[in-house]
């Protein structure tokens, strides 16, 4: 199913990403993960609990602007970071809390912790996971970051391993797996490993001019390599620059709301949720429901698909 009518924005469910930490146990040269550290929510559960309460009193009970505008019948939390899974016991916490809750759960991990044997998911927890894997093999993994301080990496085997665990403990978990194009990785050909793993949707993403200028690459080049791996019933999926500078609905992990400042560079950030409310934060970014359900709209298309 396909949505196309922007007018008349139906988005089956809502989503919004709650970037739990900054911290990560990788060194991405790319990541823009990099909000500094201090007074990050997690640190307390009661905090986390006040939050979710207040996501939920808002967007499943109450009757927001947003609601009616496009009315939507889900609300996802969707648990990034940083790696969330490094906060162990609280990331487990916050996920139970939130189908507690009535929230749908999914996460974006780089995967490490689901097959380290340290973190154990609860039984069907998740509805849906993102696994970030940019290379097939161990020395671009290693040149791009991807890798911890004692050298381990999450590699295609590890990959495997952990969609098996995933499909035999959470029932119906929808997989993506994301892919970040770049210069060390963009002659590389993923076809064979995606058509065995065949997850719901395979997210190839352009490298955003961030971090490491080395690791660039051009529009032309980002094209050849999704047309390289298209044609062959694979579920690619592809998110350009631009797209990726549209607005969410995002939180930061001290707890605020932030989007993309309109034509600016950088963020605008809410008073911290917990201490203000849903709907003032909202207002002190500025928020639109009426432009964020039509950028919504490409994201929503996505999600309907998988
Ligand atoms: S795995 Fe993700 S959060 Fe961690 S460094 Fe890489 S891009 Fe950043």
């Amino acid at each position: 199913m396909k949505l196309i009518n922007t007018e008349n924005a139906c988005v089956k469910e809502l989503v919004i990403n709650w970037h739990m930490t900054e911290v990560c146990n990788y060194s991405c040269k790319y990541c823009f993960a990099k909000w500094g550290r201090p007074n990050e929510l997690h640190r307390s559960e009661q905090d986390i609990i006040k939050l979710l309460d207040k996501l939920a009193d808002y967007f499943i009970k109450g009757t927001p602007t947003l609601k009616k505008d496009i009315g939507y019948e889900s609300v996802r939390i969707n648990f990034a970071g940083g790696e969330p899974m490094m906060l162990g016991n609280t990331f487990i916490t916050a996920l139970m809390l939130a189908k507690q809750r009535g929230f749908k759960t999914s996460t974006i991990t780089n995967g490490h912790y689901l097959i380290s044997g340290k973190l154990v998911l609860p039984k069907n927890s998740l509805d849906m996971i993102g696994i970030s894997f940019d290379s097939q093999n161990l020395k671009t993994r290693h040149q791009i970051g991807r890798t911890d301080r004692k050298g381990n990496s999450f590699g295609s085997d590890d990959l495997k391993q952990a969609l098996v665990m995933l499909a035999q403990s959470q029932k119906g978990i929808k997989t993506k797996i994301n892919t970040v194009v770049n210069n060390l990785n963009v002659d590389e050909n993923f076809a064979e490993l995606i058509d065995e793993l065949k997850p719901n949707k395979w997210k190839v993403l352009h490298v955003m001019p961030y971090g490491d200028d080395e690791l660039l690459v051009s529009k032309e080049q980002f094209d050849r390599f999704v047309k390289r791996h298209s044609g062959l019933g694979l579920p690619v999926f592809t998110e350009s620059n631009s797209a990726m500078t549209e607005s969410y609905l995002m939180i930061n992990p001290q707890g605020c709301f932030y989007q993309n400042k309109a034509n600016k560079v950088g963020y605008e950030y809410s008073e911290n949720i917990n201490l203000c409310g849903v709907e003032k934060a909202l207002s002190q970014i500025e928020f639109n429901p009426r432009t964020f359900a039509s950028r919504y709209l490409k994201e929503s298309i996505d999600i309907v698909t998988i």
